[in-house]
């Protein structure tokens, strides 16, 4: 599958829970972790290939894909800032702070309720993810003039 990139506007709407989890959701999981991998991603959302519901694939690299449908973050803990770049928006690279650990809940693929806690670059990759789910880019953490002169410096806009 091919990664919409800013400024398409579908990246920009906050995306729809699902009411049930069938074959459908575990296939678009799926097209979402090859189109992941793909591109050497640690992380990808669904709206990052056209559709605005919440679903999350992660996999940073330790040997595990976790695949998570509607997740909600139940507990923030402790701040760290490190630079984060976006495969929707290549060439950008911002320096952003995020909890060092985190609590979620979600769905899995089995429609099946499931509680993570996780940390470090892991907590970081899933935070991105749920914010892609809410329309929220990595720019979008930065005051508006930053972020213009930033997207200016790497060609987007006029
Ligand atoms: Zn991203």
């Amino acid at each position: 599958m091919e990664i919409l990139r800013y400024p398409n506007s579908v990246l920009k709407r906050p995306s729809a829970a699902l009411l049930t989890v069938g074959n459908e959701a575990r296939e678009m999981l799926e097209k979402m972790a090859e189109t992941m991998y793909s591109n050497r991603g640690i992380g990808l959302a669904a709206p990052q290939i056209g559709i605005n519901k919440q679903l999350i694939v992660v996999d940073i690299g330790d040997g595990r894909i976790l695949r998570l449908i509607n997740p909600l973050v139940l507990k923030k803990e402790g701040k760290e800032e490190m630079e984060e770049g976006c495969l929707s928006v290549p060439g950008i690279y911002i320096s952003i702070k995020r909890p060092k650990k985190i609590k979620i809940k979600a769905l899995n693929e089995n429609g099946q309720e499931i509680s993570l806690e996780a940390a470090g670059l892991l907590a970081r990759a899933i935070m991105h993810e749920i914010d892609h789910l809410r329309g929220k880019l990595i720019m979008d953490h930065i005051n508006p003039i930053k972020r213009l002169r930033i997207l200016r410096k790497n060609g987007y806009g006029k």
